[in-house]
Parts: structure tokens; C-alpha cells; sequence
């Protein structure tokens, strides 16, 4: 469950993408962990993802299958700040949902490691349940660069995406003890 966003002030926040107000109309608390103040900022989690994967979108259109997709999925868009604790996690898990299921295919494979690099760094390790989807991400991970080093030729930034992960990697491992 996400996190409530605390003590709403008086005069009743919406969500800034669908407009709604609050939780009664929808179902759906509205959230918002970044550097928004009063009432801006708010939204539900499903038009936060929805709008993150409209731009992820045009992103990988515009610039290719080597954008930094994680960017338009964990920081919010009016004050730039990355969202932080549960709401960052959710974004991120949300944005390897949407790259298995746009970006399947082998000229994606640095987007699906990365998404995982990016999220794996945000597992909450404390969390059994999210601790054993860490190392299913982790898994892979390892499968996905066999099969770069297969099928690409291996360049210079293959390698740092390779120091990259392994660094994630180690660093979610240091973390489970
Ligand atoms: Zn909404
Ligand atoms: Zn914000």
C-alpha cells in the first residue's frame, strides 16, 4: 500500500494530472513525496505512472534505446526532485512493468538492465517480500548482459554499464549481509 500523504491542508489538494480531488472520488489516496509544497504536486500513483510512461515513451522514440528511462520515472516533473522512499520504489518497479512490456525486444536490452540497475539501488532490503524481488532482479540482470555480450558488439559503454551493474549489485548484497 503507498503511504497516505500526511495532514492535507484545508483547502483540498487534486491530483495535478486527472484533476480529481482526493481519495473519495477515485479509490486512490493521492500521494506526493518530492520537494512540492501546499497543495501542489499531489497525485494518484496509477496518473503518476501513466504519465511517466507517456514520456518514457517519447523519450526512447525521440532519443533511442539508450535513454536514461529511469528519469522520467523517479523524479517528479514540476519541482525536479527525486521522489523519495516508497513512492520512488513504486515508480521504479512501475517503470520494469513498462519496459517488459513495450521494450521487449533484443535492441532493448540496456533499457531492461537499467531499469533494474535503477531500482535495484532503491530495494528496501528489510522487506522480505522486496528483498527476494531484488534478487530475482538481480538474476536478470546477469542474463540479460550474457545475452548484450552475445549478440552486441561490446563497446566502452557496455563496459561501464557492466561496472555499473555489478557495482548495484554488489552494493544490494552488501546491504542483505
Ligand atoms: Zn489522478
Ligand atoms: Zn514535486
Amino acid at each position: 500500500m503507498m503511504k497516505a500523504a500526511a495532514a492535507l491542508p484545508e483547502d483540498a489538494p487534486c491530483c495535478w494530472l486527472c484533476l480529481e480531488e482526493g481519495p473519495e472520488s477515485s479509490g486512490q489516496p493521492l500521494v506526493r513525496d518530492c520537494s512540492c509544497r501546499g497543495t501542489s504536486g499531489f497525485a494518484h500513483l496509477s496518473c503518476m505512472i501513466t504519465n511517466a510512461r507517456h514520456h518514457g515513451r517519447q523519450a526512447v522514440e525521440d532519443d533511442g534505446p539508450y535513454f536514461e528511462l529511469s528519469t522520467c520515472f523517479e523524479s517528479c516533473p514540476n519541482c525536479k526532485q527525486l521522489y523519495q522512499d516508497n513512492l520512488h520504489y513504486e515508480m521504479l518497479k512501475s517503470l520494469i512493468a513498462f519496459v517488459d512490456e513495450e521494450f521487449e525486444d533484443m535492441e532493448y536490452r540496456h533499457l531492461q538492465v537499467c531499469s533494474r540497475r535503477d531500482t535495484i539501488r532503491n530495494v528496501d532490503v528489510e522487506n522480505i517480500e522486496d528483498r527476494s524481488k531484488g534478487e530475482a532482479m538481480v538474476t536478470k540482470m546477469l542474463s540479460l548482459m550474457e545475452q548484450l555480450k552475445y549478440y552486441d558488439h561490446w563497446t566502452m559503454g557496455d563496459i561501464e554499464l557492466e561496472v555499473s551493474v555489478y557495482s548495484a549489485i554488489c552494493d544490494f548484497y552488501y546491504n542483505t549481509g
